[in-house]
């Protein structure tokens, strides 16, 4: 058993606030090899300002898959600037897309987005997070799915590794609330439709959707998938291995 499986949550509750539940982590876990991902998505936003608040020089990790939206690169960089002592790494793939249409076909995300997002997405997340002992996350349980399931902290035995996610109790409205409170960039496509940003092939607007409001039903529309498969592993919480 890896010594970090054994935490205690007695001082962590899902009633902590996430900027409580992100000063505990950081106290916990300093020292530890800790990153932050996002896809720059809103509560990624909300949880890289609110792990900024601290001044801990921590790497953030994102996937540049090669497909993103002109405006996620944009926004990239304004986080960049906006939180100059934390340290953004790109650790998306290294295959090309015409590299990937020599090797499996044109269109691989039509006819196999399962392949294509295990290649693209969930392979690079693996390479990221290994040798990462707490990975924070902008995941929450109003997200629906496989997320609703998730704690504000659990252990992840497919990373091997504590998953911290302090946003777990919050909801879109909060998130936003928070992102305009605090000024935070968010992606300029949250006000045209796309409530979750992915990649250009795969992510499509959605009819009356806001800045407010989350729902996965742009994410590979006419298609039974959600998800990625970044975050596949079966939610253990912490205190039943304690
Ligand atoms: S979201 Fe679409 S384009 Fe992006 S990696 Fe997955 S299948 Fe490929």
């Amino acid at each position: 058993m890896h010594a970090l499986e054994s935490t205690s949550t007695t001082e962590l509750t899902d009633l902590s606030t996430p900027e409580e539940i992100v000063a505990w982590t950081l106290r916990r876990y300093a020292g530890r090899a800790l990153v932050v991902t996002t896809s720059f998505g809103m509560e990624g936003c909300a949880l890289i300002d609110m792990v900024a608040r601290h001044g801990v020089p921590l790497p953030v990790i994102y996937l540049d898959t090669m497909f993103l939206f002109p405006e996620t690169y944009a926004l990239r960089d304004l986080m960049v600037a906006r939180y100059p002592h934390l340290r953004f790494e790109n650790r998306g793939t290294t295959l090309t897309p015409e590299a990937q249409a020599e090797r499996f076909g044109p269109e691989l995300w039509r006819h196999e987005p399962d392949r294509c997002c295990a290649l693209r997405k969930v392979e690079p997340m693996r390479q990221a997070l290994a040798g990462v002992e707490v990975w924070m996350t902008g995941l929450m349980r109003s997200q629906g799915g496989e997320r609703a399931a998730i704690r504000a902290l659990q252990w992840n035995d497919a990373y091997g590794l504590v998953q911290v996610n302090p946003l777990a109790g919050w909801d879109r409205r909060r998130v936003w609330d928070y992102v305009v409170a605090r000024d935070v960039p968010y992606n300029a496509l949250h006000e045209r439709g796309y409530p979750t940003l992915g990649c250009t092939h795969c992510t499509a607007p959605v009819a009356g959707a806001g800045p407010r409001d989350y729902t996965r039903a742009g994410r590979w529309a006419g298609t039974d998938k959600t998800e990625c498969g970044l975050h596949y592993a079966a939610p253990e919480p912490i205190a039943r291995k304690a």
